[in-house]
């Protein structure tokens, strides 16, 4: 059965709680900063996609220069508090610290990161000034991570910036598209009007490209327009049964959570969640979180190939999420309108594919798991209708960029609309990219 409410107000609470608390003392946060060995190498910098340079700011905890700490990761990443909660940082910087090697565990420089950035955000501390207007204006299309990103060099530049979001709220993914117990709400908020405290960007919400508003349009009263419009819902199943009541997509299964509240939120007894990346990982764990009995997720591929991190794997196995590996949605059986259960094929692994990865194929068995709710969670589509109606170059829906820019004219792009959807982190660094590449061009206007 699908219902909402199975839990209590005081469970939902503990089921949604932060999973990466802060440091507990300022002490704590000092004794973790001082294990660092400061290299002057820096492995752990060169695998952030934003190069926070990472012993400086630890350096800076350390003699308790924590406005000088905040402003490091700031200057590279201003979503720094953010990506402090969500990055996958075991496959970024923490997995490139030295002290993997010695098999001793990382330096906790996510928690570090927190540590200064909470300070900073709490204080309202503004640690960059606004250079006096140029009198340039630029429009900017979704106030996703890239969007903000590229917003907050450009006005720190001089430049007018209006970003047009078609949510009520900024933040992108950061709000819509994480699970509820790695970011709030309220923090995806705050973080949103911090990076705005810089002053000279107005956010429009409500105004969606091509209902709202034209690029055209954009194109006219603007010296630039940087689309950042990031993917859209998850990839069709391709097959019967798709249309039944409790077929659900991962991506609007935790942007309902987040807009709406947890105990308003329908789960089903029995889910399957189709996938095995990130999202899929926050909609297994989630639905799990809400009350779910059973939650197995399937892939058609081998554990060794999954697209998620094993940090995040052991996540949802710890919350009792089970996993079906090499299996591949075949048919939903509904009755009387409803999910009843998902038949499989059971796949074996052949030779490697366009991308590298064994091509998984059908041995001819099929498996049925009994469930009573499936999750898709297979990657994102971009919105290829979108800016095909604008004649933008794409290949399938993604943006086809050079040095940042489109076949239009003073059209830039970038982020997930560009590379078909990747990390918060990666977002933020296409948006400062985008934002060097259009102070260039207004350079030469
Ligand atoms: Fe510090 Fe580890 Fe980075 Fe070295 S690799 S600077 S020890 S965080």
């Amino acid at each position: 059965m699908i219902t909402n409410n199975r839990l209590t107000a005081n469970q939902y609470e503990q089921n949604f709680a932060d999973i990466h608390p802060p440091f507990e003392t300022a002490d704590a946060a000092l004794v973790e900063a001082n294990r660092c060995l400061f290299c002057y190498d820096a492995p752990c910098t060169k695998l952030c996609p934003t190069s926070i340079n990472i012993p400086k700011f630890i350096k800076q905890i350390t003699t308790e220069n924590i406005k000088g700490s905040a402003h490091t990761i700031f200057q590279s990443n201003i979503m720094g508090a953010g990506c402090s909660k969500v990055c996958p940082v075991e496959k970024l910087c923490e997995g490139a610290c030295v002290y993997n090697n010695m098999d001793e565990t990382p330096i906790h420089i996510a928690k570090l990161q927190r540590y200064s950035t909470e300070i900073a955000m709490k204080n309202n501390w503004q640690l960059f000034e606004r250079k006096q207007s140029t009198g340039k204006k630029v429009a900017i299309v979704g106030a996703g991570p890239a969007g903000l990103s590229c917003a907050h060099v450009l006005s720190r530049e001089g430049v007018d910036v209006t970003i047009y979001e078609k949510e009520s709220k900024g933040g992108g993914l950061m709000t819509y598209g994480i699970a509820a117990y790695k970011v709030t709400p309220k923090f995806c908020e705050d973080e949103v009007n911090y990076i705005l405290g810089v002053g000279g960007i107005e956010i429009k919400y409500n105004q969606e490209l091509g209902k709202n508003i034209s690029l055209e349009e954009l194109q006219n009263n603007y010296d630039a327009v940087y689309l950042a419009i990031g993917v859209g819902l998850a990839n069709k199943l391709n097959i019967a049964g798709e249309d039944l009541e409790g077929v659900e997509d991962a991506i609007e299964f935790i942007y309902n959570l987040r807009d709406k509240g947890y105990s308003s939120i329908k789960v089903g007894d029995k889910v399957a969640v189709i996938g095995m990346g990130m999202t899929a990982i926050d909609a297994a764990t989630q639905a799990k979180r809400l009350g779910a009995n059973e939650v197995t997720m399937v892939y058609r591929r081998t554990e060794a190939e999954k697209n998620c991190t094993q940090h995040e794997l052991d996540i949802a196995r710890l919350d009792g999420c089970a996993t079906l590996w090499l299996a591949a949605p075949k048919e939903i059986i509904g009755e009387n309108g409803k999910v009843k259960a998902l038949i499989c094929d059971v796949m074996k692994l052949g030779e490697p594919d366009a991308k590298g990865k064994p091509a998984p194929i059908a041995t001819g068995e099929t498996i049925t798991l009994d469930v009573d709710m499936v999750i898709k969670a297979t990657g994102q589509n971009p919105f290829e209708q979108l800016v095909s109606s604008y004649n933008i170059n794409n290949n399938r829906g993604k943006i086809n960029i050079t040095n940042n820019v489109t076949n239009l004219a003073k059209v830039f792009a970038g982020g997930d609309c560009v590379n078909g959807g990747r990390e918060v982190v990666d977002a933020v660094q296409a948006g400062k990219e985008g934002a060097s590449a259009i102070l260039k061009f207004m350079l030469n206007q």
